[in-house]
């Protein structure tokens, strides 16, 4: 397929850090991708979760399937703007790599215990997944991704953390712009959780559809479907509603996209980083988007027994914490030999799945 004159390719490329031959009978971003698939930590997110606790249900969204939902809605917004495909599919793959356990309540809480340590930021963690700890190659610690896979995963950065990074933080200090493939994955990653946390919290019954009558973006589809298919059963409505609700924000993506790409008359990949944001949706969208945000937020996030969840994580992330920071004869050997312990200790836990943080916290607390 032909692209964009402003896709990245791998002609454009920053390449590697260290260089290697080029693949043969797949492009560099394949490669990457294939890495990525093959990585420990991405085989982890089958059990990392984002709302709900692992063990709370085999339907739920996993870090696992988020991603590659998030693969899918990115690779069909490249694939009709010309796009490289396989360049957001990678980023979509990798970007939620370095998350901890527990999702939004393991990822404050270990942040929490880092304050004193420089803190904890998933996206940082996602990179250093990607750059150091993945430990399988003989030449090179991670997994020697192209430049511009690494900068769609980095999607935010302090500007402190930014001036350490190197070539992959300029970006963040000179307030310029990602390649368009790393904004597509970026976005694909909000349509997706947003859709799929519907999905999973009426599932759950955190949520009911009665409630989402308040929120345009759902309701709209809901009386559609409804009207269409009057007699449907609830579980139908669900899918039916929330199929409409991604189809509607993908084209709305990429009609919008396509008007601010043109807007610019770019012809090359520099011009996409001195741009501002090009990938967006419309206002009217976006504020719908927006909404149904918040109406998460406050009625499914914060809803008592996901909040009696992230209590119970919190508690398990920093006793952990706590008891490294003190024994460090307790870490696996590997984990041990470190100059700067905390981030050792940081790197462990943000590694464990739900599962294994139970049993970790289990296996060195209770005495039975
Ligand atoms: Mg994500």
């Amino acid at each position: 397929m032909n692209l964009a004159p402003y896709a990245v390719t791998a002609a454009n490329s920053r390449g590697r850090q260290i260089a290697e031959t080029p693949p043969s009978g797949r492009t560099e971003f394949q490669r990457d991708r294939d890495r990525i698939i093959h990585s420990g930590a991405f085989r982890r997110l089958e059990y990392k979760t984002q709302v709900f606790v692992n063990h709370e249900g085999d339907l739920f969204r996993t870090r696992l399937t988020h991603s590659m939902e998030v693969a899918q809605i990115a690779r069909s917004i490249t694939r009709r703007l010309h796009l490289n495909e396989d360049l957001a599919e990678a980023i979509s793959l990798a970007h939620d790599l370095g998350h901890t356990p527990f999702g939004h309540a393991g990822q404050d809480a270990l942040n929490a215990c880092m304050q004193a340590h420089g803190g904890f930021e998933h996206n940082l963690q996602s990179l250093r997944v990607v750059d150091v700890l993945e430990q399988h190659y003989a030449e090179f610690d991670g997994l020697n991704l192209c430049f511009e896979t690494r900068e769609g995963i980095l999607k935010h950065c302090s500007q402190a953390a930014a001036a350490q990074l190197g070539e992959v933080g300029e970006r963040f200090l000179q307030s310029r712009r990602p390649s368009l493939e790393a904004q597509i994955a970026n976005l694909a990653d909000a349509i997706a959780y947003n859709n799929h946390d519907v999905d999973d919290g009426l599932r759950s019954g955190l949520i009911t559809l009665e409630q989402l009558a308040d929120v345009p973006l759902v309701q709209q589809h809901i009386l559609q479907v409804r009207q269409l298919y009057p007699d449907l059963p609830t579980r139908r409505v669900v899918h039916e509603t929330v199929r409409r609700m991604i189809n509607t924000l993908v084209a709305d993506l990429i009609q919008q996209s396509q008007a601010n790409i043109a807007a610019q008359s770019l012809t090359c990949l520099d011009d996409v980083r001195a741009a501002p944001p090009l990938i967006a949706f419309s206002a009217d969208i976006f504020a719908q988007h927006q909404a149904l945000k918040q109406f998460l937020r406050i009625n499914m996030y914060h809803h008592y027994q996901v909040e009696r969840m992230s209590h119970k994580a919190h508690r398990i992330i920093s006793d952990l914490f706590t008891v490294f920071m003190e024994n460090r004869n307790l870490l696996p050997p590997q984990f041990q030999p470190q100059v700067d312990h905390a981030r050792a200790v940081a790197d462990y836990i943000a590694g464990m799945t739900d599962r294994y943080a139970i049993r970790e916290h289990r296996r060195i607390f209770e005495v039975t």
